[in-house]
């Protein structure tokens, strides 16, 4: 019994204190990789407490050894013992989730990001299509689809080569999400076709969002002129199609044919011009130039 007692006032303690001890590293190595704000302060203070958990541990070890009570001899070095193997499952456990975390959010960006424009991928604007419609049709919303398409986008590839083509689709991409609303979404549709996602948002409203979009594409220098490499200064104009929610549309596919009518419009009509088409007539769609 009394080598037992031994051990735990010898042993039991210093491994306790080591255990303490090595559960920092984990929220180290958080505090690491957390971002700044809250949750890093928050961990910064479960830290300072686990080192005040430390100090009363060690002097706990220096006194106890004066001391012969049952109680403080056998049952706290136990509660103590434990305590640690909480702490450091705890912290453990915490970075392994952080890890996870992030992995997880790395994989939805992937999943819904398209990597050359850095906006939304054509699978994401499926899903927030659905989303929206649903919304719209139960709650009779107003909601509105733009579909963009540069103009004469070949032409730059062919006269640029397709590098360039694709640097001016990365710079759209980064100015289209400099111009999108915070309450709309903005996705690449297929290759140089661009659909903004504008809930709440009726058919006028919708014009003047699409004008505003189609003035600052038009006075914005898509790639900078190069001298050296002989390239003069690359810029594009669209053409837009819109198509507004009403009623009798019923289902997303719908929507999307009724945008993709009237940007078939806008291109016959010269290009760099916005139609609608906001079905107000069933048989005979409505289409107006701006
Ligand atoms: P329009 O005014 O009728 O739209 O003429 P357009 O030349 O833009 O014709 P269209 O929209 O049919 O052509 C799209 C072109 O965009 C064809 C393709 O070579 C080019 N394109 C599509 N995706 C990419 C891409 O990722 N990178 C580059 N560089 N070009 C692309
Ligand atoms: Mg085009
Ligand atoms: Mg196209």
């Amino acid at each position: 019994m009394n080598k037992v007692s031994d051990f735990l006032t010898y042993n039991l303690d210093t491994i306790g204190t080591i255990i303490l001890i090595v559960s920092l590293f984990p929220i180290m190595k958080l505090m690491k990789e957390l971002p700044p704000g809250n949750f890093r302060k928050w961990w910064g203070a479960m830290m300072a407490l686990i080192l005040l958990f430390i100090v009363g541990y060690i002097y706990y070890v220096q006194q106890h050894h004066y001391d012969s009570g049952f109680t403080q001899n056998t049952i706290v070095p136990y509660i103590l013992f434990f305590g640690s193997i909480f702490v450091y499952f705890a912290t453990t456990l915490s970075l392994w989730t952080t890890h996870d975390i992030k992995r997880i959010y790395t994989l939805e960006i992937e999943n819904s990001i398209d990597p050359l424009m850095g906006i939304y991928n054509r699978r994401h604007l499926s899903r927030i299509l659905d989303d929206e419609f649903s919304r719209a049709v139960r709650y009779s919303q107003e909601f509105s689809i733009l579909m963009l398409d540069i103009d004469f986008f070949k032409k730059v590839n062919d006269n640029y080569g397709h590098d360039i083509g694709d640097m001016v689709l990365k710079n759209f991409g980064i100015l289209l999400k400099e111009l999108v609303r915070e309450t709309d979404s903005v996705a690449r549709y297929g290759g140089e076709e661009i659909m903004f996602v504008c809930p709440l948002t009726g058919g006028q409203h919708a014009v003047a969002l699409a004008e505003r979009l189609r003035q600052k594409i038009e006075a914005c220098i898509m790639v900078p002129a190069d001298v050296k490499k002989g390239i003069a200064e690359v810029r594009i104009t669209v053409s837009i199609g819109i198509s507004a929610y009403t009623p009798d549309i019923s289902s997303v596919e719908d929507l999307i044919k009724r945008s993709d009518m009237a940007l078939y419009r806008a291109k016959n009509e010269g290009r760099n011009c916005i139609f609608i088409c906001d079905g107000t007539t069933p048989e005979i769609v409505l289409l107006e130039k701006v």
